[in-house]
């Protein structure tokens, strides 16, 4: 089969499309041949180093598709169930082997590609309104890089929630799809502060919540957009990781709170995905949320789908097509 690998951290070219193995599975796992996998930031941190993993690695953490093969003590799954996945690693290939305890089944109103789009950055929605900071009717909520994959599902759902959402974005095209998701203002942060606007939409109230995934380029702003008591969720770091903080700082400017959350902490254990994966999928079939793939590359083309999204070029999801 083919996959793509890294045996060194860096650029787009040190990922290799190659012949490899299809893997065996051991009892408890199950082999799901890949119709897309979903392209994630992680997945560039990962291949930099920025998060280090152990080499050779086949990258790739989310995917969807069917169950090829079941291992002896696997009794949820059975050969041509449509499944995806999230947070096991080797889903940019043709085969994977996930345990069963990480594979979902697709319901018939989810697609096999809404279901690789949905199943890494919906759950990433999901805790995030929900559970890291539960947004409550008539917040005010900025989302940064608002047109991204994980942006233009958060802007939907937090209008869900009642909330009064400003999202940043690049360009003039990125504002225009934050707005049929749904968002109420977009600030275009390239070309206006976006601390002054938020504070002047917001009457100079400011915030309750921030969702920041930018990191080095917006932290220092994005906290001083929030009302005293508000929320700082730094979940990623799309221009680079923030290393430098004061937590007096916090103090200071209105007794704040700061998380750095990860997704695979709010789906550790069966119960937790089952019920994130599960509320996703029922936004969509009750059409409260709609996944934007708005770009699809041959698994063979991936140097050129990560440069596309390093380079701010993508909007909504990116799919691999093994
Ligand atoms: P996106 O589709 O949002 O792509 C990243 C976007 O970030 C770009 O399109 C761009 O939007 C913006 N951006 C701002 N500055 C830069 C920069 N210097 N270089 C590149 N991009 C920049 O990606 P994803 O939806 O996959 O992920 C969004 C973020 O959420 C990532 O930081 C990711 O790590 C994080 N994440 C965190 C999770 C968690 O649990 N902690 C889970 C899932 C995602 P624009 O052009 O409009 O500025």
């Amino acid at each position: 089969m083919k996959a793509v690998r890294i045996t060194e951290f860096g650029a787009p070219e040190v990922m290799s499309y190659e012949e490899t193995e299809i893997p065996s599975c051991e009892a408890t796992e199950v082999l799901v041949k890949i119709e897309a996998s979903g392209i994630n930031y992680i997945d560039t941190y990962q291949r930099t180093g920025l998060y280090p993993v152990e080499l050779p690695y086949t990258l790739g953490l989310e995917g969807a598709g069917t169950v090829e093969q079941v291992g002896e003590q696997v009794t949820d799954f059975s050969k041509g169930d449509r499944v995806a996945f999230c947070g096991v690693p080797g889903s940019y290939a043709e085969y994977t082997k996930v345990p069963e305890g990480r594979l979902v089944s697709l319901p018939d109103e989810v697609t096999t590609k809404e279901g690789a789009a949905l199943m890494l950055q919906g759950m990433t929605v999901h805790y995030l309104t929900q559970s890291t900071y539960p947004i409550q009717r008539g917040d005010r909520c900025l989302i940064q890089a608002a047109a991204g994959g994980v942006g233009l599902l958060l802007i939907q759902i937090a209008k869900l929630m009642g909330a009064y959402v400003i999202g940043t974005v690049s360009t003039e095209e990125k504002a225009v799809l934050a707005k049929e998701a749904g968002a109420d203002e977009v600030i275009l942060y390239t070309q206006t502060d976006f601390e002054k606007e938020t504070k002047r939409l917001t009457d100079g109230k400011g915030v309750n919540v921030v969702y920041d995934s930018v990191g080095k380029a917006t932290f220092e702003k994005s906290i001083n957009c929030l009302s005293p008591l508000g929320y700082m969720v730094l979940f990623g770091n799309a221009s680079g990781p923030v290393t430098e903080f004061n937590p007096a700082d916090l103090a200071q400017k209105g007794s704040l709170f700061l998380t750095r959350p990860s997704l695979f902490h709010y789906i550790a254990d069966r119960e937790s995905l089952e019920k994130r994966a599960g509320d996703v999928f029922r936004w969509v079939k009750e059409k409260n949320l709609k996944v934007r793939i708005e770009h699809l590359f041959p698994l063979a083309e991936v140097q050129e789908a990560h440069r596309s999204l390093e380079g701010r070029k993508t909007t909504g999801k990116v799919l691999l097509i093994p």
